[in-house]
């Protein structure tokens, strides 16, 4: 039986909209507070240093993961896209047809998934002035107390960890628990790039999103086909001190260097990657990497969490190609923000 959300005890449990101004407290669990320096431009500066990712011109091997392991119902992980590939862990030319290089990023994503050009896409800006305070909004309640990290993937496109079955997330806009699925990260090519969503313009260095599915929906696959069926907790990683919750993740980097291979999973902890606070926006959006599916209740924290240089340093040493061709960075593999067409983001704070 599925578990109800209820508190993991100790760490998250239910977060509490505590007020607090943005980047006042921004550690993860277990680490402590450093002085904040200065974000990058604001995200209409389409300069963006590439460092080769994308798809290689080569047959492209294994899926390329832009997300969905196999948290399905019978909770078996594999590793499979979002629906792009058509056999898991197979791949396709399709699925790689996508990367973030001038050739095939995210200004010419639209040529084969047209849903780029939607009405319903992530990521977005959030500014105070297309904000409202929800009252109705409930805290957010994780309960990752038994959350079973299985597989780590490099898929190419980033670095992925799936879960098992046990750890959950309820409260906010959410009707019912979900299923955390698994986790990945966004970064950038330095420290001034690297998240997806952006505060009042501000680029961070680095994006954690944490992807679930509705228990009711039964299965991810069919999840992912309603406007509801995901809820993803981004999270805006900082420049500061050491993330500890991060170390057993980076850990397993020597196994995953280039695109296409997997290890099983370190001891991670997902709630020890979360910030103290419980402030949050949402708003209804899409997967921010092909196919784009609009099926996703975002759920962005407003709380950043540190993250050390020599952390980042470690992601960026991660490749996008695989084994045997020329070595690829696996860096910059975020896409920039997009237009609101009217959505408006809720707020669980003033
Ligand atoms: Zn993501």
């Amino acid at each position: 039986m599925f578990p109800r959300a209820e508190s993991a005890g100790g760490g998250h449990g239910a977060l509490r909209g505590r007020r607090r101004a943005p980047g006042v407290q921004s550690r993860c669990l277990g680490g402590s507070l450093a002085p904040t320096p200065p974000a990058g431009p604001g995200h209409t500066d389409p300069q963006r240093r590439r460092a080769g990712t994308g798809s290689s011109s080569r047959v492209p091997r294994g899926c390329d993961g832009t997300v969905a392991p196999g948290a399905e119902a019978g909770g078996r992980a594999t590793m499979s896209c979002w629906g792009c590939c058509g056999r898991p862990g197979g791949g396709g030319a399709a699925s790689h047809a996508w990367g973030y290089g001038p050739e095939d990023g995210p200004e010419r994503w639209h040529e084969r998934f047209p849903l780029a050009r939607g009405r319903r896409q992530s990521p977005v800006d959030i500014r105070a002035q297309d904000t409202r305070y929800d009252a109705a909004l409930r805290p957010l309640h994780f309960s990752y107390g038994a959350a079973a990290a299985r597989r780590v993937a490099n898929s190419g496109h980033t670095l992925q960890v799936q879960f098992g079955g046990g750890a959950a997330l309820a409260g906010g806009p959410l009707d019912g628990p979900y299923r955390l699925a698994q986790l990945h990260l966004h970064w950038g090519s330095g420290p001034e790039q690297g998240s997806e969503h952006t505060l009042e313009g501000r680029r961070f260095p680095a994006e954690l999103h944490l992807v679930h599915w509705r228990a009711r929906d039964g299965r991810l696959s069919r999840a992912m086909s309603r406007p509801d069926g995901l809820a993803v907790v981004a999270v805006l990683l900082r420049l500061g001190r050491p993330c500890p919750g991060l170390e057993p993740l980076l850990g397993a980097l020597g196994s995953v260097r280039t695109r296409g291979t997997e290890a099983p999973a370190p001891a991670l902890q997902p709630r020890e990657l979360l910030p103290a606070g419980g402030d949050f926006w949402t708003y209804p959006g899409s997967l921010t990497t092909p196919p784009l599916l609009e099926s996703v209740t975002w759920l962005v924290l407003r709380e950043p969490v540190e993250v050390g240089a020599e952390q980042l340093g470690a992601l960026r040493g991660l490749l996008s190609s695989a084994a045997g061709e020329p070595p690829r960075p696996l860096q910059d593999n975020w896409r920039p923000c997009q237009a609101l067409h009217g959505r408006e983001l809720r707020a669980n704070f003033r």
